[in-house]
């Protein structure tokens, strides 16, 4: 593998190994199986279940960027986290950060009960109340950082230094980072999650999911978990994730320049009672992700003075468009209160402030003028 910067290596980390033609764009291999060259004999290649080069091309290209030994693409980031979630065993344990992705909520809260794994919400942004949740039944520690919604950002190095030797898997979801500006392993992460439907494909045209690991013992697992359940990613979703993540960095950038004047200007206007976005200097975290990521990425969050100002916006907005997801191209506007988090009981829900003058922003790669105008027309 080359020893390049990051932004290079998104472009030429990994290498299509598996033809002669020189093809400089990828090559998709659409095929379920594969013949044998003779009896006992493979070429690698047996059933796309267990593997497909498409596939192949960008678990070596997420493993690469992320600095692991192994990536399995999986056909959705829930998918990712659910075959992560069969690692563990009944009477289990896992502590999981209070502010999460409303489907991961759902999971562990559904199908991880169910399955007679015990899943309690925590802040992990503070240490001292991981360190206090940890006991002999935690098998896991599940992170994500920045959280959706609230932007909270928890200290993975400090995490990794509560666990120590215990035998917890330290599981970080990256997917608002990605590994452009964040690599969990590098901090002690066991284990990386990504929605490939966000940053990494980049372009709200595919479904996608990756689990990223450190140690070859727990990649040799999941393997076995993946081609036993087979929720995997299809050779033509590679195709597009693999195509995505050639521009990552350019997207990164200018997603995250462009939310670099948008927070700041939300943080002006009359109408809005407060904006979080890690790359604010008054953000409680600031100076930690500076420390441990090399970049804030581009989600924003921020509360108005009213629902009807929250609506306004919501129904008024030419250019951003309401729907749900992030990490695209487009800028988008959800309402987590109606949408990411509808299934996240109400007490729980309120508690995490997430009410109905709460809004998110996916910052996307257009003019950052275009989307304040558009903004500022929806809320008059
Ligand atoms: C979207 C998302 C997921 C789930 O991924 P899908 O690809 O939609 O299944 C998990 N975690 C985070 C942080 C997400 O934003």
């Amino acid at each position: 593998m080359l020893k390049v910067k990051p932004e290079t290596a998104c472009i030429h980390a990994v290498r299509d190994a598996t033809h002669s033609t020189g093809a400089v764009g990828g090559t998709i291999y659409q095929s379920a199986t594969f013949a044998h060259p003779g009896v006992g004999q493979s070429t690698g290649y047996d059933y796309s279940r267990a593997q497909n080069p498409t596939r192949e091309h960008v678990e070596k290209m997420l493993a690469a960027l992320e600095g692991g030994t192994d990536a399995l693409a999986f056909s959705s980031g829930m998918a990712a986290i659910a075959a992560v979630m069969e690692l563990l065993s009944p009477g289990d344990e896992m502590i999981a950060t209070d502010d999460l992705y409303g489907g991961s909520v759902r999971l562990f809260n559904n199908v991880s009960a169910k399955n007679g794994v015990t899943v309690r919400y925590v802040d992990t942004s503070d240490s001292v109340a991981v360190s206090a949740a940890v006991g002999s039944r935690t098998k896991a520690i599940f992170v994500e950082s920045p959280t959706n919604p609230m932007m909270k950002v928890s200290d993975i190095g400090a995490i990794k230094r509560i666990i120590g030797d215990k035998k917890i898997l330290l599981i970080v979801d990256n997917t608002f980072l990605t590994p452009y500006f964040c690599n969990p392993l590098a901090l002690g992460a066991d284990i990386v999650i990504h929605s490939g439907t966000k940053y990494l494909s980049g372009h709200n045209d595919t479904l996608a999911g990756f689990v990223v690991v450190r140690s070859p013992e727990i990649a040799e697992k999941l393997r076995l978990l993946q081609k036993t359940i087979g929720a995997v990613l299809s050779p033509f979703d590679a195709f597009l994730v693999t195509r995505g993540i050639k521009t990552l960095a350019v997207r990164m950038e200018k997603a995250q320049e462009n939310a670099l004047k948008i927070a700041p200007w939300l943080g002006k206007q009359s109408k809005v009672t407060a904006v979080h976005y890690v790359g604010l200097s008054d953000h409680p975290a600031y100076a930690l992700s500076l420390q441990q990521a090399h970049g804030f990425g581009a989600m924003i969050s921020f509360s108005v003075d009213s629902a009807k100002t929250a609506n306004a916006i919501l129904s008024n907005t030419k250019l951003i468009l309401f729907a749900e997801s992030l990490g695209g191209v487009e800028t988008l506007i959800t309402y987590p209160l109606m949408q990411t988090h509808a299934d996240v009981p109400e007490p729980e829900r309120l508690a995490r402030g997430i009410d109905e003058k709460l809004l998110r922003l996916s910052v996307g790669i257009e003019a950052a003028e275009d989307i304040i105008d558009d903004l500022e027309k929806a809320m008059q």
